[in-house]
């Protein structure tokens, strides 16, 4: 026991952090610095303002701008898997979901 990371506790101490006011101007100093893309696959939708060392490990962090990565959804829930604990997921099956991520854009870009 003890070694179950839950992801409802990181969530809960970002959580606090990403409340605050001081938290959308750095947002956005991160967004600028980082070109507005996913640092990690250069999305540049649904993107997310991620703690290189989370908030739970690192608290000093929290508003550190050298701590900070703009991710994209994917990315990020990708990232969060692996700090819980999880196992990432087999090759296959994260093709599978990148797969039907793109399909799902490509719909929404054909409807636009
Ligand atoms: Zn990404």
């Amino acid at each position: 026991m003890g070694m179950n990371r839950k992801r409802s506790d990181y969530v809960a101490h970002s959580k606090k952090v990403t409340r605050g006011p001081r938290w959308k101007a750095l947002r956005l100093q991160a967004l600028d610095r980082d070109d507005w893309q996913c640092v990690q696959c250069g999305e540049r939708r649904r993107l997310e303002c991620d703690h290189i060392v989370p908030v739970r490990d690192r608290p000093d962090l929290s508003f550190t701008l050298s701590n900070l990565q703009i991710l994209c959804g994917s990315c990020h829930a990708r990232k969060t898997r692996l700090e819980v604990g999880h196992k990432p997921l087999p090759p296959n099956r994260q093709k599978w979901r990148d797969l039907l991520r793109d399909m799902q854009r490509n719909l929404i870009e054909q409807k636009g």
